[in-house]
């Protein structure tokens, strides 16, 4: 935050992005209900919901002799708790 408030980056909050058209972004403000148009933008960061990418864990549950599921692969979280599973896991083993 120190970084960005150097660099003059502007934070709005409260701001949902209705539609992406072209270099224009239209977004809404859920409780004042303002509509704003964003021209002129360069590229968008989407960060949207998230979920457990889990696909190689239930592929190899049951033909394996031994697995285990830690980190986001549980549960998108923050990274100290991935780093907190993987050493407790590391450990066990
Ligand atoms: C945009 C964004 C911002 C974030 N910001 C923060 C932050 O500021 N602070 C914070 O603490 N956390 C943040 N996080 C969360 C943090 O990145 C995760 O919690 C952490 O990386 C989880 O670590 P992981 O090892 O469980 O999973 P990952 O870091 O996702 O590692 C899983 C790895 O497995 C690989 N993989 C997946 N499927 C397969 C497969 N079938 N075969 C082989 N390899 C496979 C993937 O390519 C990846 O390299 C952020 C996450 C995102 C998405």
């Amino acid at each position: 935050m120190d970084r960005l408030s150097e660099r003059g980056v502007v934070c709005t909050p409260f701001t949902l992005v209705t539609e992406i058209s072209g270099k224009t972004v239209h977004t809404f403000h859920p409780y004042t209900k303002a509509e704003r148009r964003i021209e002129n933008v360069d590229t968008v960061v989407l960060i949207m919901g998230k979920r457990p990418n889990d696909g190689l864990y239930f592929a190899l549950k049951g033909k394996v002799p031994e697995l285990h599921r830690i980190g986001d692969c549980v549960a998108p979280r923050k990274v100290s708790e991935a780093i907190w599973e993987g050493e407790t896991t590391a450990r066990q083993i």
